[in-house]
């Protein structure tokens, strides 16, 4: 007997008879004598419908009656999924965020979880009952509705199963699994059996937005074993994220291309290359909150050099205003803003024990004419900055290229 948290997500939630297909899988993992917790999303484009709602009624929606408002459509569809288990003939309970007791900070709209209560669930259990939790959803101290961000039931989800040490942490979507790349833009994109959590942070925070960031950084600090499957089809082992520790195999080099479109970049020239012109740049840039990814320094020309870095796209008019205010501090000649960037990447543990990757990424770009305009390393990926306009062939021939494509071996 094993105990599992199975995650399904809006589209598996989006239809009462889906709602229903839903429930046969869950009894069917009962059947075999496994216990079940269940966190669902609400109903697909619900949550848009609901941010819409409070828009409608102001603008800008205050964080704490917004929370109260978004965090409906999860209540509606525990609730659901609950009556489909008892017409079922199963014993079934739903509880919101609060009512598990999940305790978050009072960050409202992007809570993170502190503790969960995990005796009711246990209780219930035992008792023979399908446990439902609606997720993306907590309570912070005071007594105070929060969510935890979109896509925040994913993080629900690794969250119960950390805390009640679940065997497995499913994550039902509409995909499949995890793939080498996006099918819709290589159609030869393979899906992967396993991807190593470090793989999978990159995949994730790169745009790939099968799983949401925050859970897979849960599932890597508690070690949850945490596999994503697709709720439409009833054969299929997903793609298990592994860690690189308990894998024996040889790992591919590269296990996938990740990418961005929403990236843009922001130029200051002429700057007095003099110690602490970075820091001046950037430091009211991190002041506003704003993410900073690549940075590129020039070599300096006469006592001044060029300085770029790229932010979210949705980030690039605030980020120019901010930097008006710099360039008349630091003394610099000129500002420069292109929004139309793309940030693609090739990702691989098996990088660490082999040179020549970025030689052959560099090689395989040039070869298309598509003109690199920033790079940035880890151990276990390269990423450059490219002209939006040639994201889709980066992608295509460096799937190509790093064979992708082909089963290994
Ligand atoms: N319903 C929330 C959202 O749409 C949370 C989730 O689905 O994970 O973001
Ligand atoms: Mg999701």
């Amino acid at each position: 007997m094993a105990l599992i948290v199975q995650k399904y997500g809006g589209t598996s939630m989006g239809t009462p008879e889906r709602i229903k297909n839903v429930a046969r899988r869950i009894a069917k993992f009962q059947a075999q004598g496994h216990q079940v917790v269940v966190v669902v999303s609400a109903m697909s484009g619900e949550t848009n419908r609901l941010i819409g709602l409070a828009k409608e009624i102001q603008a800008q929606p205050d964080p704490r009656e917004l929370d109260v408002v978004v965090s409906t459509g999860e209540q509606v569809t525990i609730g659901l999924l609950c009556m489909a288990l008892i017409n079922m003939g199963l014993k079934a309970r739903s509880y919101t965020g609060p009512q598990v007791r999940i305790l978050t900070d009072s960050s409202f709209t992007k809570a993170r979880i502190l503790k969960i209560d995990e005796d009711r669930m246990r209780k219930d259990l035992e008792e023979g009952s399908v446990v439902v939790v609606a997720g993306f959803q907590g309570v912070d101290d005071a007594g105070n509705l929060t969510t935890l961000g979109r896509g925040g039931s994913d993080t629900t989800g690794v969250a119960l199963a950390a805390a009640l040490r679940a065997d497995e942490c499913q994550i039902y979507t509409d995909v499949d699994g995890v793939y080498t790349t996006d099918p819709r833009i290589v159609p030869e994109a393979r899906k992967l059996d396993t991807i190593t959590f470090e793989e999978m942070l990159e995949m994730a925070s790169l745009g790939s937005k099968v799983l949401q960031i925050r859970s897979v950084e849960f599932a890597g600090k508690y070690k949850v074993r945490l596999r994503v499957l697709s709720s439409f089809q009833d054969e299929g082992e997903g793609t298990l994220i592994t860690f690189e520790d308990d894998i024996k195999m040889e790992q591919p080099i590269i296990s996938g291309i990740a990418f961005n479109r929403d990236e843009a970049k922001l130029t200051v020239l002429g700057v007095p290359d003099r110690p602490g012109i970075a820091y001046q740049i950037l430091g009211p840039i991190a002041d506003a909150n704003i993410d900073v990814d690549m940075i590129i320094q020039n070599v300096s020309h006469d006592g001044t050099t060029d300085f770029s870095f790229t932010v979210p796209r949705g980030e690039h008019d605030r980020a120019l205003g901010i930097l008006e205010g710099v360039k008349a501090h630091v003394g610099a000649r000129e500002l420069r803003g292109d929004r139309s960037m793309a940030k693609v990447s090739v990702v691989g543990v098996g990088m660490r024990s082999h040179v020549g990757i970025a030689s052959k990424m560099f090689r395989t770009l040039a070869e298309e004419g598509i003109n690199i305009q920033m790079i940035s390393t880890s151990e276990i990926k390269i990423s450059v900055a490219i002209d939006e306009k040639y994201l889709e062939l980066a992608v295509r021939v460096l799937h190509k290229a790093f064979e992708l494509d082909q089963v290994p071996a």
